[in-house]
């Protein structure tokens, strides 16, 4: 029997009770390794006695060695191990090796490529000696890097969930409370403890219609998310406004298990918001709604009196006597009295209505739902009234009173700007009136308003565009069969109508800015005309209408001479005037001195259509006139009217007494020019002559006139 060898050239005996042993160990061996490469475990054994730490696969791996490790002693090890991390493990080891229990740590081992990974390292010894040296250690190590990770990451979500500035609250899916965090508490008023399990129903503020909530739902629903404003009430009862969002946690089946809200306190943006909009749309004196408050309110006012078949009035308020108020008794007392004033005008409207400051002592009101126009002026009349009472202020009693301008929506149907434009002319009415009254704007008498001053505008732009002429009627002397002078026509050049006939445009004129600036045109017209007639050979006197205002204008007379003063040629005495008779001068005295004062530039005067006034005899006898012309309507009866007769030969006699040229007007047939050559008259002028002609075919006529004689 040879004893068994170990020899490296003997063969081993497969079929030995020892070969088969260490087979089954070597095999059981390689299952252990298999199962700690499955579990991901690296495992060391480290012969202390020796110093050799050997690993499996695994351990290689984790360590980052290659597969040309063989071991290495517990120094080289260390290398391996991060600096910072080098000094507890080696106390961890120590703990373990002086008998205190197993080994326990997690350290960072740095691979070749220079990463870190974390790594957990447990083990025991499992040998000793005899004399309780530790002869033996076996541990595992295992990669923890993701564990880590997902721990710093969980510490950090709650540092965040902790500290934000922001309030978080997290609910179940039916909006249960199941964690706020510090700022929810801090801004709620709440406890964490008092709110934990609360549905957030509770914290509604009843500022949010039920709509405003089923909206939110079904967005969180629908798109997970929802974002908006948000007012709620504290604990105390106080609102806050939240800005921010809800979202909708889903797990991975897509399944909602939570609600995240995250809301910043936007309270006091809100406010300054607030603030800022009422500094915007109030005058900070009276705290009364300003111009652009007043804009938006009108709208509604408006809208609603449609709605509801009522009136609004819009009224425009202006203080009388608020000036020598301000200016004896300072500003300060000024200010006091209009917040008084702001104060009675808002007691005195309803709800609904409107009380605007516009500036100064100047107020717009609005008053809606009114029946009829009587109840306005029964609103009015109290409010004036409530006005004119006296004010107390620093001792001194003080009273003002109101000019009220008032437009009735929908009777003056016109646009917010204009209704308050409206109702500030009908206030300059009522200031007009003298005060302390209220003037209703006519919409109708607006209108025709409107109208004449747009048929203004129509003839001063025909002055402009050079659309007007004078035509010249000639006036003769039948008794020599001459022409002794023409009247000078206005007429319009109509590039559509044709020659329109001063009847019809020259009574809108009457009255307004333009017409002085239309008879000075008149004038400078006939004068040049005056002139080109003398250039031409046929020096004529040309008598220009004049309207009772041009000739009453303070600069009527210096205007005149300065236009004669452009013709030193113009032969005197051939520009006459005609005014009409029929005009009530008030001050003729003053009419007088002015024709007087033309006299002496060498113009002459006619009495035009005379008889037809109440005041003839009285002009006749107190106004500078060298001629009086017969009315064409006393003419044009004359043979059929002995009435008319009568006073054609009374205007003849009257002439003739007062030392005046006369002349008849409209005179068409050869029965009427015999009839007035009969009675004394032989100046006359009419279509039995001549129409009245522009200027070249007034030379024409004449030249004619003058090669039949
Ligand atoms: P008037 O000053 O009495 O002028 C005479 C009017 O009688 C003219 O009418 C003339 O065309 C018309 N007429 C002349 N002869 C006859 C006739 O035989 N039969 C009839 N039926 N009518 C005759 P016209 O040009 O339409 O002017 C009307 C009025 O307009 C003038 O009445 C005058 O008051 C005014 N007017 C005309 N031109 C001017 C002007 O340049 N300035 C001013 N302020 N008024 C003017
Ligand atoms: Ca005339
Ligand atoms: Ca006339």
């Amino acid at each position: 029997m040879t004893p068994p060898t170990t020899s490296a050239d003997s063969t081993p005996d497969p079929h030995s009770p020892l070969e088969e042993a260490l087979a089954r160990l070597a095999e059981s061996r390689k299952q252990l390794e298999y199962v700690f490469a499955a579990i991901g475990e690296g495992i060391w054994d480290w012969d202390i006695s020796t110093d050799q730490v050997s690993r499996n696969t695994r351990g290689c791996e984790l360590l980052g060695l290659d597969h040309t490790f063989t071991g290495h002693t517990a120094a080289e090890f260390r290398e391996l191990i991060a600096e910072e991390d080098r000094l507890g493990m080696a106390d961890a080891l120590q703990h373990c090796l002086s008998g205190h229990g197993p080994y326990h740590c997690e350290y960072r081992v740095r691979h070749p490529s220079g990463r870190l990974v974390w790594v957990r390292d447990r083990g025991n010894v499992v040998e000793y000696a005899a004399d309780g040296r530790p002869l033996r250690m076996i541990g595992s190590l295992s990669d923890i890097s993701l564990e880590r990770e997902a721990s710093a990451n969980l510490r950090l979500t709650s540092s965040v969930f902790r500290h934000a500035h922001e309030s978080i609250v997290i609910t179940d899916t039916s909006a249960n409370i199941l964690d706020v965090n510090d700022a929810f508490c801090r801004i709620t008023g709440y406890l964490r403890s008092e709110i934990i399990g609360r549905n957030t129903r509770f914290l509604r503020s009843g500022l949010q219609t039920s709509e405003f909530y089923t909206d939110m739902w079904q967005r969180l629903i629908r798109d997970g998310v929802w974002q908006g404003e948000l007012w709620n009430r504290k604990k105390h009862g106080e609102l806050f406004a939240q800005l921010g969002n809800i979202s909708a946690v889903r797990n991975e089946a897509g399944q909602t298990t939570h609600y995240v809200g995250l809301f910043s306190d936007i309270t006091e943006i809100k406010e300054s918001q607030r603030h800022l909009e009422h500094l915007a749309y109030h005058d900070a004196l009276t705290q009364l709604p300003n111009r652009s408050l007043l804009a938006d309110r009108m709208q509604m006012a408006l809208a609603q009196a449609e709605r509801n078949a009522t009136l609004a009035a819009v009224a425009y308020l202006d203080l009388d006597g608020f000036k020598p108020v301000n200016d004896s008794h300072g500003h300060d007392v000024g200010d006091l009295l209009l917040v008084e004033i702001a104060r009675r005008l808002q007691a005195s409207s309803r709800a609904g209505d409107t009380v605007a400051r516009m500036g100064g002592d100047e107020f717009a009101l609005i008053y809606n739902g009114l029946e009829h126009s009587e109840e306005c002026e029964q609103v009015f009349a109290r409010l004036l009234a409530g006005i004119a009472e006296p004010v107390t202020l620093r001792g001194r009693e003080l009273q003002v009173s109101a000019s009220i301008g008032i437009t009735l929506f929908p009777l003056d149907g016109a646009d917010p700007d204009t209704l308050l434009r409206h109702a500030d002319q009908a206030m300059y009415m009522a200031k007009q009136a003298g005060g302390n009254c209220f003037h209703l704007f006519d919409p109708e008498r607006d209108r025709s308003l409107r109208a004449h001053r747009a048929a203004v505008a129509r003839v001063e732009s025909a002055l402009n565009d050079r659309e007007l002429e004078l035509h010249y009627q000639p006036k003769v002397d039948i008794r020599r069969n001459r022409i002794i002078g023409v009247e000078a026509l206005l007429r319009w050049r109509h590039p559509q109508h044709g020659v329109i006939l001063p009847g019809e445009f020259l009574p809108a004129v009457m009255d307004s800015d333009f017409e002085i600036e239309l008879g000075n045109w008149i004038l400078a017209t006939a004068v040049d005309e005056i002139q080109a007639f003398a250039d031409a050979g046929h020096p004529l006197p040309v008598s220009v209408n004049v309207s009772p205002n041009h000739l009453a204008h303070p600069d009527f007379i210096a205007h005149l001479q300065a236009l004669l003063a452009r013709y030193p040629r113009l032969p005197s005495g051939m520009l006459e005037l005609e005014i009409l008779e029929s005009t009530s001068f008030s001050d003729i005295g003053a009419v007088s001195r002015i024709m007087e004062a033309c006299q002496q530039l060498g113009v002459r005067f006619a009495l035009d259509d005379f008889g037809t006034g109440y005041g003839s005899l009285t002009y006749l006898r107190r106004l500078p006139v060298q001629t009086i012309k017969i009315d064409q309507s006393f003419v044009r009866d004359m043979l059929e009217d002995n009435d008319d007769l009568a006073i054609v030969q009374g205007v003849i006699g009257l002439a003739a007494a007062f030392r005046r040229e006369v002349i008849a007007e409209g005179v068409e047939t050869a029965a009427h020019r015999q009839a007035l050559l009969a009675l004394g008259c032989h100046l006359i002028q009419g279509f039995g002559v001549a129409r009245p002609m522009p200027p070249d075919q007034l030379l024409v006529w004449i030249r004619e006139g003058e090669a039949g004689q």
